[in-house]
């Protein structure tokens, strides 16, 4: 609902600047996000927010063909012309989504939760509108509109581990991912998706099924599961209650397609247990047990022995248990049979890392970040850079791992700190002037970071009575957050003219 203000300030907005018809509800909007930028943001986030949410479901073309088909001809008959892609993705939660630009994704978990082509038509056709409507677009506006930047959203990390880690320009991507658009624009979703259903010629009434399914599967679970589990599509009976009276006003049926939809599936499902295993074997890392881990995966790869993902956590239980050149063969495994997810080749890296071959380590993390930026690759080639005296490089590193948050973003800003420190001290440590009662001139000294520092050197500087004053005086060393007052041994009467005043911190050393 909008306030009376909202909207004053809504119609100001639109007589200065940017307002569009929305092309799917036929409202006036702001659209300070361009369809230009929309279609820039798909092409650019498309890949890396794929990649932070499992990656391309490979064993299975044929089933990702399928699915971008059904989704095409939803696409062809929707209100607005974008350039719609859809894929399958190696991701047990069930749960999809679209970007701006019509970029579409919907996890395996999720098709095996679907009993016919009608149902995956009701979900790839909310997506649809979702992109149509611009909802993640909104949502960014949203965003702008209150901090100037893209409001930064807790990540699932029921997806992967490393979502956390995510930097740079990708963390956008895996934010639309998880933005959740409001009840409002999951009923508009919902409505329109429907309407779409019915003009490609699927029965509309399937997304009510669907509603009641999503549900069902919310009631379920425990609310970790939840959190990744349509985090952005929350069901409610009152969906399902509203997707039945538009069922009852489009008054049609059409294709359900139980028989095409299961052929389809047949080669996933048949999988299932293996993928079971896997999940199992995942929270059992999370768990640390690791024995376990390995007994359940090593069953999930003789069952599908071409799935790379099972030879990818394997190769992180190894790397857990410091077993460098079998965690190397595993990625090294993983890695023929899918050579574009970025975690083998950060496995592989790190584990490379850790057997002094820093030369195969520094091609893997590159590639590693090149398909997802992490701060995990970022921190380790700044250490490998650091520790062969490259410096700029290894500065550079730090800088884009401190992106990160948790302990790895603080260790990453602690190491460009202490390199960054002797080019820019003063950004470190603050140093104030000040008069005493008594006439000295005064330094207050504060260390603003959480490092010891030693050997800082502070000049003063001054025009006392019309001639330059200077003098050097250094501080042996300064605790974490700790202040110091300095004393220039200047001391002036009130007949001294004093003019521009300075102190500066000339250089500082931090000790490991
Ligand atoms: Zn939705």
């Amino acid at each position: 609902m909008l306030t009376r203000r909202f909207t004053a300030t809504l119609l100001l907005l639109c007589l200065i600047s940017s307002c569009a018809v929305n092309p799917v509800t036929g409202k006036r909007e702001l659209a300070l996000v361009t369809q230009d930028q929309e279609l820039a943001i798909g092409a650019e986030q498309y890949a890396p927010a794929q990649q932070s949410q499992g990656g391309i479901f490979r064993i299975d073309p044929e089933l990702s063909r399928y699915v971008n088909a059904v989704g095409q001809r939803l696409a062809a008959v929707s209100d607005r012309q974008l350039p719609y892609e859809f894929v399958v993705l190696n991701n047990s939660v069930p749960n999809a989504w679209a970007l701006p630009g019509g970029k579409i994704a919907v996890n395996r978990g999720l098709l095996l939760e679907l009993h016919n082509e009608a149902e995956l038509a009701a979900v790839l056709g909310h997506e649809i509108v979702h992109a149509a409507a611009r909802h993640g677009a909104n949502a960014m506006q949203r965003g702008m509109l209150l901090q100037g930047v893209v409001m930064a959203t807790a990540l699932s990390a029921a997806n992967s581990d490393y979502a956390n880690y995510i930097i740079g320009g990708a963390q956008i991507g895996a934010q639309l991912v998880a933005t959740r658009y409001g009840r409002d624009a999951e009923l508009e979703a919902d409505y329109y998706g429907m309407q779409y259903m019915a003009r490609a010629g699927f029965d509309p009434s399937a997304a009510i099924g669907l509603q009641e399914t999503f549900v069902q599967l919310s009631a379920g679970r425990e609310s970790s599961w939840l959190e990744g589990l349509f985090a952005s599509h929350p069901p409610s009976p009152a969906r399902v209650a509203a997707n039945k009276m538009t069922a009852q006003a489009l008054n049609t049926t059409g294709e359900i397609n139980q028989v095409q939809y299961e052929t389809q599936i047949k080669p996933l499902k048949d999988r299932l247990p293996a993928y079971q295993l896997l999940d199992k074997a995942t929270a059992l890392v999370a768990k640390n047990q690791l024995e376990e881990a390995t007994e359940a995966i090593d069953q999930a790869i003789a069952r599908v022995p071409e799935e790379a993902r099972f030879d990818g956590l394997k190769g992180e239980i190894l790397l857990s248990q410091a077993r460098y050149p079998a965690a190397v063969a595993a990625f090294s495994s993983a890695l023929k049979k899918d050579s574009a997810y970025f975690e083998y080749h950060l496995g592989r890296g790190l584990a490379r890392a850790k057997l002094g071959d820093t030369k195969a380590a520094r091609v893997d993390l590159e590639q590693s970040i090149k398909l997802l930026p992490t701060a995990l690759a970022s921190n380790e080639l700044g250490q490998m850079s650091l520790a062969s005296g490259d410096l700029g490089n290894a500065k550079r590193y730090f800088q884009a791992a401190m992106g990160a948050g948790g302990s790895l973003g603080t260790a990453a800003s602690m190491a460009f700190m202490q390199l960054d420190l002797p080019d820019n001290p003063g950004q470190y440590i603050s140093a104030k002037p000040a008069m005493t009662e008594s006439g000295h001139l005064i330094a207050t000294v504060l260390n603003r970071t959480n490092l010891q520092l030693t050997n800082i050197s502070i000049e003063f500087s001054a025009r006392v009575n019309g001639q330059p004053r200077q003098a050097i005086l250094s501080v042996a060393q300064l605790a974490p957050s700790a202040q110091v007052q300095l004393d220039s041994g200047w001391q002036f009467s009130g007949t001294d003219q004093l003019a521009a005043v300075q102190v500066r911190v000339l250089k500082a050393r931090a000790d490991p």
